[in-house]
């Protein structure tokens, strides 16, 4: 864990994250495989729905109960 405060992945923004949303392309990636994005309150919404109508989204869990899938 880095100490630095994990900042939204939506464009432009600079707000704190505060949920994980896992998904995954199963066109590039294995089934296993899970691609992060963060979030701020306000624009979880959005990225669901970005990564939801391709398909991609997989899980939505807030920040501070998100762990990184341990590899094997
Ligand atoms: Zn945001």
């Amino acid at each position: 864990m880095s100490d630095e405060t994990p900042i939204c992945s939506a464009k432009g923004c600079r707000t704190a994250a505060e949920w994980v949303l896992a998904w995954n392309n199963p066109k590039i990636h294995t089934p296993e495989r899970r691609k992060t994005w963060l979030a701020c309150e306000e624009h979880r919404e959005h990225l669901s729905q970005f990564l939801g109508v391709r398909g991609f989204l997989k899980d939505v869990v807030k920040f501070s109960e998100w762990e990184e899938p341990s590899t094997p």
